[in-house]
């Protein structure tokens, strides 16, 4: 076994954020494996660029060329084989803006579009080739925003979306969060991350005083695929986040070749356990051009989930879901 790769520690998560792995002969010299072990593709990484972060990339296991950690992050050969029924917005997100960047599709919550920046790439992304440039507000256009929410009276929950809501400074941050909290009919905000899985660091004091502004209130659901990806470090983060009574709920994608089998998916719930972070979804795949090569397939997805109540207690069991264009809510798959 080849040894682990070394962690720069020394680094805040700014300094970190800055300092992304965006190299393919990096990552690949890193993990001690050639673009032929790996099914390498420049076509791929000139339609969506490779990054990710030093810290996930310590999470991977050098020498083997299936890594499912590296599986995500990699631009590989089969995403540029054209695949039917895989588009480039496979939700019709545009139809549900209700002003640019917010989305209101179910009844009384919507998402609200933070900033196009991720810490990390994954091939998956259903919005890899979202039009976030013309979805991207400054304070003063967001308060458009702010009034919609204001207006309709049933909303009373807001998630923070991207890319990666919590890729933005904290002050800012802190200034939303703020805001919305101001509006009488907004009771929770919910933050949509991957990033205290990619980037254990960025849950720092000044981010858990934000929490702790508004304990008890605010929801953050994380997207883990894999036991592998849930370190110590992350660990010690959701402790801390539990301390200002933030709800934690973990959102993953089935997918091939990274967890679709029965141990996996069950190792992945007892970990998040440990975490104190509740299993929340496992989303079948969005067909979104280029991803056609992680489907696992509806069958394969409803005999893992039937694997998976059979081994865990019922509250790891994470819903398996579809989300569809023009549906009111997601859609159960039973
Ligand atoms: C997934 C999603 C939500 C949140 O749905 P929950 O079932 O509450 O987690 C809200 N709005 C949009 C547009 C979504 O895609
Ligand atoms: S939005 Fe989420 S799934 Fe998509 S690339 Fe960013 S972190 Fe990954």
């Amino acid at each position: 076994m080849l040894h682990p790769i070394p962690l720069q520690q020394t680094l805040s998560w700014q300094e970190q954020l800055a300092n992304l792995v965006t190299d393919p002969a990096e990552l690949l010299h890193c993990l001690k494996l050639t673009p032929e072990d790996v099914g390498y593709s420049a076509e791929a990484l000139a339609d969506f660029p490779l990054r990710l972060t030093r810290s996930y990339m310590a999470l991977m296991q050098p020498g083997d060329p299936a890594d499912p950690l590296l599986r995500q992050v990699l631009p590989h050969h089969d995403e540029t084989v054209p695949s039917a029924g895989y588009t480039n917005d496979p939700l019709d997100e545009d139809a549900s803006l209700a002003k640019p960047g917010l989305l209101h599709k179910y009844s009384n919550r919507v998402l609200l579009v933070v900033t196009s920046a991720c810490a990390i790439h994954c091939r998956y992304c259903f919005r890899r080739h979202f039009p976030y440039s013309e979805n991207l507000r400054s304070r003063q256009e967001l308060q458009a925003s702010f009034n919609y929410i204001g207006q309709n009276p049933q909303i009373n929950e807001v998630i923070l979306s991207g890319g990666d809501p919590l890729a933005v400074p904290n002050r800012y941050l802190q200034w939303l969060i703020d805001a919305l909290f101001e509006l009488p009919n907004v009771t929770r905000v919910r933050i949509h991350t991957r990033l205290p899985v990619v980037l254990p660091d960025r849950v720092d004091r000044a981010l858990l005083a934000i929490m702790g502004r508004h304990a008890g209130k605010m929801v953050m659901v994380l997207h883990a695929n894999h036991p592998r990806e849930l370190g110590d470090a992350l660990e010690s983060a959701c402790v801390r986040l539990q301390e200002h009574r933030v709800l934690l709920l973990n959102q993953s994608v089935l997918l091939k070749g990274v967890n679709d089998d029965p141990d996996t998916l069950c190792k992945l719930s007892e970990r998040l356990f440990a975490a104190g972070v509740q299993p929340y979804y496992l989303h079948i795949l969005d067909k979104v051009a280029g991803a056609a090569h992680f489907d696992a397939g509806e069958t394969r997805a409803k005999a893992l989930h039937s694997a998976m109540q059979l081994v865990l207690p019922g509250y790891l069991v994470p819903k398996l879901v579809r989300e569809e264009a023009g549906g009111f809510s997601k859609t159960l798959v039973l």
